[in-house]
């Protein structure tokens, strides 16, 4: 019989993985079950916020996945021992081999005070949507001289430059139409991806507009009330006019219900084929993977996707897969034209996924701006290539 690879998530990890199965092996029966009709994308999605760009922008669609059977349902459980997904309205999927992708959930019960109608309230807006456009909103509503408290959660999270990157969009944003304003970024971490790259950049951009508060300074949030718009820290309360709470997360649902999540809340990988550490001819990729030094990042996800599909297509023809090399680039815009990047390569070693030493850096500390404009043309460059690779 044909072999059945079925994907589960058609984000940038899942969608990929897809593509790159059928470009691999025509003959491959491969399934994608997404249940959205549009996906949108997070790269960008802050200066959406910062009122830099139509959220239609960020929207792609799966009309391009002519040659292989797109499901448009959830899927609801995997049986791992029969091999099928069980989809939410009860019918189940064969597959030879499954891969997972289905990206992050926010932990809604790690904070307390935060939770889905705490969100309303304080968005997290890490979930391009509904979410985004409402702390664009928040942020267009408010009076110049508020306060701006954006909460950045301990490693490991979706997007480690993430944070900062918003956090320089809402100074632009800031500087440019509330200058009275402040941006208090309270911190669970002491050390942030490109920090020395932001802080001057700061120093340069946006003097006294943002205050970064580390762990070790109370920067931590151990409780929100949506109600007074207030973070609560070891060290004392913020109250904020608007509240931008980036909770703790763990890989999608589905990957607990398949058992392939451990108590870190997160999938341990084999590095060479992203086979599951904990159950057979599952594999998963993308934000969901725990195991080594790769960020969560589009460009991972998509890195990782192509790497797996190798071995999946390897696997289920009974070859022996290759030995993977993946790149990460993670671009972010400190302003307009203004970008900073930083870039790794990884293989794998000791059964993680470890970073090649030397292969990777960020951009120069001291340039002239006719580099950073260079590096956000690329960032757009990036965004427009991995798009069309992914969606068609
Ligand atoms: P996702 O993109 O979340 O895709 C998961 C998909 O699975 C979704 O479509 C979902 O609907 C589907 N799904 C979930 N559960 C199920 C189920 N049970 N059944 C069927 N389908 C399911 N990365 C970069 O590389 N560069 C950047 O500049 C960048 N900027 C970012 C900025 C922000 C503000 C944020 C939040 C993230 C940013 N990222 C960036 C990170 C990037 O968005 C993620 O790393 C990437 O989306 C991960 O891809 P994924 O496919 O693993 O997960």
């Amino acid at each position: 019989v044909r072999p059945r690879v079925v994907v589960v998530g058609g984000g940038f990890a899942g969608a990929s993985c897809a593509r790159a199965l059928k470009q691999l092996d025509r003959d491959l029966a491969v399934t994608l079950i997404e249940p959205e009709t549009a996906y949108l994308a997070c790269p960008f999605s802050n200066a959406v916020i910062a009122g830099l760009r139509d959220i239609e922008a960020q929207s792609f669609g799966y009309d391009q996945f002519g040659d292989l059977e797109l499901i448009r349902k959830r899927a609801a459980a995997i049986d791992a021992e029969r091999r099928h997904v069980r989809l939410e309205d009860g019918t189940d999927v064969d597959y030879t081999r499954l891969v997972l992708a289905p990206g992050v959930d926010l932990r809604f019960d790690a904070l307390p005070g935060y939770d889905e109608a705490a969100a309303e309230i304080m968005p997290h807006a890490w979930k391009a949507g509904p979410q985004t456009l409402l702390l664009r909103d928040q942020l267009a509503a408010m009076p110049d001289g508020g306060v701006v408290v954006l909460s950045a959660p301990a490693n490991p999270f979706r997007c480690p430059p993430g944070p900062y990157e918003r956090a320089s969009l809402i100074a632009h944003y800031l500087k440019t139409n509330k200058p009275r304003s402040k941006l208090i970024i309270l911190d669970a971490k002491d050390a942030f991806s490109k920090q020395r790259l932001f802080e001057a950049a700061w120093q340069e951009l946006y003097p006294g507009l943002i205050e970064w508060v580390s762990l070790s300074f109370g920067g931590r949030v151990t409780e929100v009330d949506p109600a007074t718009r207030t973070l609560v820290t070891e060290f004392g309360s913020h109250k904020a006019d608007v509240a931008n709470v980036i909770p703790p997360q763990r890989a999608g649902r589905i990957a607990h219900a398949a058992g392939v999540a451990d108590q870190t809340g997160w999938c341990p990988v084999d590095p060479v084929t992203f086979e599951s550490r904990l159950q057979p001819a599952i594999h998963v990729i993308g934000d969901a993977v725990i195991g080594g030094a790769m960020p969560k990042s589009a460009f991972s996800a998509n890195a990782q996707a192509k790497a797996c599909a190798a071995a999946v297509a390897a696997l289920v023809r009974e070859r022996q897969p290759a030995q993977p090399k993946l790149i990460n680039t993670c671009y972010s815009l400190v302003a307009p034209g203004y970008g900073i990047s930083i870039a790794g390569v990884y293989q794998p070693r000791d059964g993680l996924l470890a970073e090649v030493e030397g292969a990777g850096g960020t951009s120069p500390l001291e340039a002239p701006p006719s580099v950073r404009e260079l590096e956000a043309a690329y960032a757009e460059d990036w965004f427009r290539t991995i798009t069309s690779e992914v969606f068609g």
